[in-house]
């Protein structure tokens, strides 16, 4: 059993083919996928992710400005995403939110503003986040115990890529660290190197699809199915059986973002 903690398969690079590709991450074993909507938050694309999850089971949605788009958030936009956080109980997660100084495309101190903002609706709503990190790991680590220390939800840092120090604050902070596709990459092994010293307890898998496409798919479009890939690589560095990766990681979602896993039963306590 595997969780794609991350994906954005309610895009446009699936339309022609959305049914199959989730047919067959259900056949390599991918049960349970969190899709996090992103783009304009003014044309529609959160509404396109409940939408999604709200017609299949066992795929959940996370809305929330992604920090390219930072400069396009303003009251009008946090009506509308809170307001469809309240109607829908498939919205599970605040994001991705974050900073992204490798792009620029929002300035940086739009971003952190958007950021802190954002950070303060997830915790009105009771929400965990999905943190968005890129070149910017210092200022959204500061932001972040600023913002939220102590918040019991907590939430991830999603395709990290960062250092080990940066990882290990995240986790004292209440924070996951999610590994995409780019941790088989042949060039990765300082990432490697940072996962390999992380609690499994703490870890998730994710494919960032359709991005990211792991080794040994590079160069074609990425899919939930392919997230077994990077649960293979993250076994082979824990000295672990893929499945045993699997399940470790489906359960820290399921605790993460107090979701039932698809296919698995409900038990009394
Ligand atoms: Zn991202
Ligand atoms: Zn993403």
């Amino acid at each position: 059993m595997f969780v794609d903690s991350h994906c954005h398969i309610d895009g446009q690079e699936y339309d022609a083919d959305r049914e199959e590709v989730i047919a067959r991450a259900r056949d390599a074993g991918v049960t349970t996928m969190l899709n996090v909507g992103t783009g304009d938050p003014h044309g529609g694309p959160f509404e396109r992710a409940v939408d999604l999850a709200e017609t299949h089971e066992g795929i959940y949605a996370a809305i929330g400005v992604h920090p390219h788009d930072a400069k396009l958030f303003d009251n009008r936009a946090e009506q509308r995403l809170l307001g469809l956080a309240r109607r829908s109980e498939r919205v599970v997660a605040w994001g991705e939110i974050g900073l992204d100084y490798h792009y620029d495309h929002s300035p940086r101190n739009v971003q952190r503003e958007v950021f802190q903002r954002q950070l303060g609706l997830a915790r009105e709503l009771n929400l965990p986040v999905v943190i968005h990190s890129r070149e910017a790991d210092t200022d959204t680590i500061s932001i972040f115990r600023e913002a939220l220390t102590g918040y019991r939800r907590g939430g991830v840092m999603h395709c990290f890529g960062g250092s080990l120090g940066m990882a290990e604050a995240a986790i004292e902070l209440g924070l996951f660290i999610s590994f995409a596709g780019n941790l088989t990459f042949k060039k990765a092994e300082d990432l490697r190197d940072v996962a390999r010293q992380l609690p499994l307890d703490r870890l998730l898998i994710e494919t960032d699809c359709p991005y990211l496409t792991p080794v040994p798919f590079r160069g074609k479009r990425n899919e939930p199915a392919r997230v077994v890939e990077t649960a293979r690589c993250l076994a082979g560095l824990h000295g672990k059986g893929v499945e045993e990766i699997g399940r470790t990681t489906s359960e820290n979602f399921a605790r993460l973002f107090g979701v039932r896993l698809y296919g698995t039963e409900v038990t009394e306590p």
